[in-house]
């Protein structure tokens, strides 16, 4: 069984067609997947698919990219946080890849959004699901300055270089794999997949974004994880089956909400007899 650790079934390319979605996740074996919030805005709605359904869970947070929409304060986020089936901080991060003709100096108000993230993440003690791009030098700068590791969580939808990833495990980071990695051309990021420990993987499909090879440049779904679990199984020269049980274990140690209500409370008995 697969798990898809980020992906938008609120966004327009797929709303409205949760019942095939679901129906094609079960056929393909992902029996999870996480509904990423991007703004506060569109929060009830991935709220309201994690609560409908056992296997779905989802974060609060605003996406970097997202201007004239409402500003997170600490409360806005610590409040949403509490909620059901909310298991961690973002999407939240920094991207400069389009600056629209602004300088990156004037990107300070993105910044000050992901330190908010950060304070928020610390607070609830829900781990962060990051976005970084054409930023990660000021990204880690951040999450070293605002005590991002006391928070973990994972750097999503990885694209950076192999130094990059080294700085994100050190933090205590995970490192997500997305489509890209069956691309021809990622000749770089392949190298990363087989630099990163397997127990720091998980594999996501951003979707709608972002198909895995042989769907590049359709519309993609949580039912196609398993081709990012099978190229990551190739570069690391292991089974596939492998991958899935290993990345499917990530997924829950990072976002432990994920659990079992069951398990949780077993967990809890434990820390209070210890
Ligand atoms: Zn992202
Ligand atoms: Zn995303």
């Amino acid at each position: 069984m697969y798990v898809d650790s980020h992906c938008h079934l609120s966004f327009p390319e797929l709303a409205g067609q949760l019942a095939d979605i679901r129906a094609e996740m079960a056929a393909a074996g992902v029996d999870r997947a996480l509904c990423i919030c991007t703004t506060l805005e569109e929060f009830d709605t991935v709220h309201a698919m994690a609560v409908a359904h056992d296997n779905f869970w989802c974060t609060v947070g605003v996406h970097p990219d997202n201007e004239g929409i409402a500003e997170p304060t600490p409360g806005d986020l610590c409040e949403r946080a509490a909620r059901d089936k909310v298991v961690a901080i973002g999407e939240t991060g920094l991207d400069y890849y389009r600056l629209n003709g602004r300088s990156v100096a004037d990107m300070a108000w993105q910044r000050e959004r992901f330190r908010v993230h950060i304070d928020a993440a610390r607070a609830t003690g829900l781990p962060l699901v990051i976005h970084t791009r054409s930023a990660s030098d000021d990204t880690l700068a951040i999450l070293r300055e605002q005590g991002g590791a006391q928070a973990g969580g994972v750097f999503h939808c990885f694209t950076e270089t192999l130094a990059v990833a080294r700085a994100a495990l050190d933090l205590g980071f995970y490192v997500s794999f997305s489509g890209i990695l069956t691309f021809r051309n990622a000749v770089e990021l392949q190298e990363v997949a087989r630099f990163v420990p397997l127990e720091r993987c998980l594999i996501e499909t951003d979707s709608p974004y972002l198909a895995p090879v042989p769907f590049r440049g359709k519309i993609n779904t949580p039912a196609r994880v398993p081709f990012v679990a099978k190229q990551l199984a190739a570069l690391k020269g292991l089974e596939v089956a492998e991958v899935a049980e290993a990345t499917s274990r990530n997924f829950e140690r990072l976002f432990a909400r994920t659990q079992p209500v069951a398990t949780q409370s077993i967990d809890r008995d434990k820390q209070s007899i210890t």
